[in-house]
């Protein structure tokens, strides 16, 4: 017998949310293959086994999906119940980034080409796969974003709240945005033609701790906590624009636990998985100073802003699986400051030695 609940492959499971997915799942008992580009950055990985590769090649996305593709001394161990394909697969690898990095429009056609080519990859190579085994038990989770919905939706600060239905006609404001409505259509029709079961979350800015916090892909909630976290009390901290846009965030841990239970659950999706305490930049940044019992002093600078109101409207998943979010913005963004407050302590004790030309003793 194996001691394993269930088995699961997680792509993107270097990332933020793909890692914490990874925990989770080998909390409850699951044999866990992650695959990524690299290793999760700020932990280990709790992953059974961790493929490090390119899964816009389709030869490895073929080979991850079958459950023996690499197993080695793992196998024996979960060997006897489990066997051929995976029993979950949750898609999460993507270029991602917060409005710097998706709304600066360098990016689009790396961002367009990599998402679209993993999602092809994975749901040609499962559809391979369950044809030549005669099997079709692998459920696949894909990780959409509210980026999809439409711009004219999302003009207003006082955004009442984006329901599933309003992504029609669509509008998206970013490429980011129209890969995702894309691949959104991709799992449906694989469901449709196929078979494939498919669960679709279209996630609502997502934050916490080990979420990417410098280098120009992190996103509003980390940002502002790291700008607090380098400013001395009473100093400056850079908001862009006048910060009157409004967004709603939501915790890592309510994120995986929303997650979960669609996979558990008959529906399909799209539905959303977000926040519905909508604020505005401004307030975002009084939070993280709060928390950081810092007094700070807002320097409204240029800088891409993407939609100017956006909010989660969560009627749907509470009416179809009873979840919705229970934490505070605050509550969040206390967790999430503790962390990055650490790791801006950590990196300005790092100094760089910086040689002076032609000095020679
Ligand atoms: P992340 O950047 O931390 O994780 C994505 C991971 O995908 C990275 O580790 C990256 O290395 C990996 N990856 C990218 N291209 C790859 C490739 N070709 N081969 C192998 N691995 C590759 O992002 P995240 O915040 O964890 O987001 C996960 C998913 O959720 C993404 O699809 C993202 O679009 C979606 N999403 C996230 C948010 C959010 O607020 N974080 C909001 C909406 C949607």
């Amino acid at each position: 017998m194996s001691q394993y609940k269930k088995t699961a492959l997680v792509f993107g499971a270097g990332g933020f949310i793909g890692s914490h997915m990874v925990k989770r799942l080998r909390a409850e008992g699951y044999w866990v293959r992650g695959v990524d580009l690299k290793k999760p950055e700020y932990s280990k990985t709790q992953a059974n086994e961790f493929i490090q590769g390119d899964l816009t090649d389709y030869k490895l996305v073929e080979k991850c999906i079958e459950f023996k593709g690499f197993l080695g001394n793992f196998y024996q161990y979960v060997s006897d119940q489990h066997v051929d394909t995976f029993d979950e697969i949750y898609q999460y690898a993507a270029d991602m980034g917060g409005a710097g990095f998706v709304f600066s429009g360098e990016n689009d056609s790396e961002i367009m080409t990599n998402s679209a080519a993993i999602n092809l990859n994975l749901l040609l190579a499962q559809k391979k796969i369950n044809d030549r085994k005669s099997v079709n038990k692998t459920k696949i989770f894909y990780s959409s974003s509210a980026c999809m919905y439409p711009e004219y939706a999302q003009m207003e600060v006082n955004n009442p709240g984006l329901k599933e239905t309003d992504a029609y006609p669509a509008g998206p404001d970013s490429e980011y945005g129209w890969e995702k409505l894309f691949s959104e259509r991709l799992f449906l029709a694989y469901n449709r033609n196929h078979g494939i079961p498919v669960r679709i979350g279209r996630f609502h800015n997502i934050f916490g701790p080990e979420g990417t916090w410098t280098g120009g892909r992190e996103k509003s909630p980390a940002a502002m906590c790291r700008k607090v976290a380098e400013a001395v009390d009473g100093g400056e901290v850079e908001i862009w624009g006048d910060g009157e846009q409004t967004r709603s965030f939501l915790f890592v841990d309510e994120c995986i636990e929303a997650t979960r239970r669609l996979m558990e659950s008959d529906f399909l999706g799209p539905v959303n998985i977000g926040s519905e305490e909508m604020v505005t930049i401004n307030q975002l940044a009084d939070i993280a100073a709060k928390v950081a019992g810092k007094t700070i002093v807002k320097k409204h600078i240029s800088g891409p802003l993407g939609v100017r109101g956006r909010n989660s409207n969560n009627d749907l998943i509470r009416e179809k699986l009873g979840w919705d979010y229970t934490m505070t913005l605050e509550e969040g963004i206390a967790k999430t400051y503790a962390w990055i407050s650490k790791k801006v302590e950590e990196q300005e004790r790092i100094y760089n030695w910086d040689p002076i030309p032609n000095f020679s003793f």
